[in-house]
């Protein structure tokens, strides 16, 4: 592309294009990296310059880029048929994934609805779990228990079981109440106690709130094992485990959204797996195609599904369902991708690379401004703080997090931060020599940012 296509590129975008989860005062004054192909786990840029996908194109690329198992699949389906509905018809992809997912997902979870973006997908299960209890009579159970730095999408449903304040604080007059009990942060404890002599005390409030309200109480939304977007907060060992104890003792469903965690991110297909727990209702996104187009999916339980079915007079029917729910062409790309994990063994893979990019961080644990390194598979926060002693964050002005990922984008990988918490969240199958680059590129950043190497 000549430097005169890129000018023009850039002012189009900068006229029409507003950027999600982007300050666009910033975006305004500055140049976009503008990718225009990508091979593999490196994105390319409109000037030839190659990047590290450091954070999977937000979270959701399974075997890098241009994978032709997975193009094969796309391409046999358009052949076929780009889309037909599932509203009153059936799909054969659909179908086929379906089966495939049911057969992944922990036992119990037998029946797939399908959206295409995780807040979507969030929505439904927050619906089927009111309806589950509406139709059964129980017309108490309208709210829902969540917990503080709990992010599940942007739609208002799901904001309204959010946690994130920066990010759903303006809009919380138009939101439901909740219920919000403490988030398992362990680093910056919410009870001020520290694992494991606490005994995991920050189950005491959610015990308190459902003892007092479960009649009120349609679900307990929770992310498994790391809560993501509030800053890769991983759970100490058996928190979901008592989560799914107490909603079991208070007849209350359990709403695992493993938007982030799911498909093979944690080393096992979906993050309950690793503590034995089955949810009512699962939600998955993300990685499902690959991170090759939108896909999500809710899956749930006969007994949640048996509520729902009745005369259509009854005005039991799931009245909920998008244009393009259940997408042939991404329903393709999902079973290619679930084909290929198979074959190449994907969850061992990440089990390997979470291990490996574990150890090429271990060296930041003694860095004065590096507070706390969090890691499940290939899920890696990294958490800057200002006074490495008490803990202190840095002022939010001095945005920490971004200038390292500005960094590290001059070194050539491409990464996204949580506020200061760097984040890592390479492609599954991410070759490791590239792993240890981006964990070496990652590492230098910190160190130039913070100014101590
Ligand atoms: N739930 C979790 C746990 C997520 O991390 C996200 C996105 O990051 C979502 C839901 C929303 O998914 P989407 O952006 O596809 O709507």
């Amino acid at each position: 592309m000549t430097r005169n296509d890129r000018e023009h590129l850039v002012a189009l975008d900068k006229a029409h294009v507003w950027h999600p989860f982007t300050q666009m005062q910033g975006w305004l004054a500055s140049e976009p990296l503008i990718v225009e192909r990508a091979e593999g786990c490196w994105l390319i840029d409109t000037e030839g310059r190659r990047y590290i996908d450091g954070v999977s194109s937000l979270w959701v690329n399974v075997h890098g880029h241009g994978v032709p198992e997975i193009d094969e699949a796309i391409t046999e389906q358009l052949g076929r048929v780009a889309h037909s509905t599932l509203l009153g018809l059936a799909g054969v992809p659909s179908i086929e994934l379906a089966a495939e997912l049911v057969a992944l997902a922990p036992p119990g979870l037998d029946k797939v609805f399908y959206c295409e973006a995780g807040a979507s997908a969030v929505e439904v299960a927050l619906k089927m779990a009111f309806g589950y209890w509406r139709h059964r009579g129980v017309e108490s159970r309208t709210t829902f228990l969540s917990l503080e730095n709990g992010y599940h999408g942007d739609t208002l449903g799901a904001v309204a079981v959010g946690g994130i304040d920066l990010f759903h604080r303006a809009y919380r007059p138009l939101l439901f109440p909740t219920y919000r009990a403490p988030s398992p942060y362990c680093y910056r404890c919410p009870l001020g106690l520290a694992y494991p002599s606490c005994g995991i005390g920050c189950l005491e409030p959610m015990a308190e709130v459902l003892e007092l309200h479960a009649d009120e109480i349609c679900a307990v939304v929770v992310e498994p094992l790391v809560q993501a977007a509030g800053g890769m907060i991983t759970a100490p060992p058996g928190y979901l485990r008592r989560v799914r104890d107490l909603c079991d003792s208070h007849d209350v469903l359990l709403i695992v959204d493993e938007v982030a965690t799911g498909v093979g991110r944690t080393g096992t297909f979906f993050a309950c797996e690793h503590e034995g727990v089955a949810p009512d209702i699962l939600v998955a996104g993300k990685g499902l195609t690959g991170g090759y187009l939108p896909l999500a999916a809710t899956l749930t339980t006969q007994r949640v599904f048996d509520a729902f079915l009745g005369d259509p007079a009854a005005g039991k029917t799931f009245f909920h369902g998008h244009t393009y729910t259940g997408n042939p062409l991404a329903c393709a790309a999902a079973l290619a991708n679930l084909d290929l994990m198979r074959k190449r063994d994907t969850l061992g893979g990440v089990r390997e690379r979470g291990e490996i990019l574990a150890e090429a961080l271990a060296p930041l644990n003694g860095h004065p401004h590096v507070g706390d390194i969090r890691h499940h598979g290939l899920m890696v926060g990294i958490e800057l703080v200002a006074d490495k002693p008490s803990r202190r964050p840095y002022e939010a002005a001095e945005t920490m997090g971004a200038r390292v990922a500005a960094a590290a984008r001059e070194a050539g990988a491409v990464i996204r931060p949580l506020g200061d918490v760097v984040v890592l969240m390479p492609p599954l199958a991410i070759p490791i020599p590239e792993l240890l680059q981006l964990a070496s590129i990652t590492r230098a950043a910190i160190e130039a940012v913070t100014g101590c190497g």
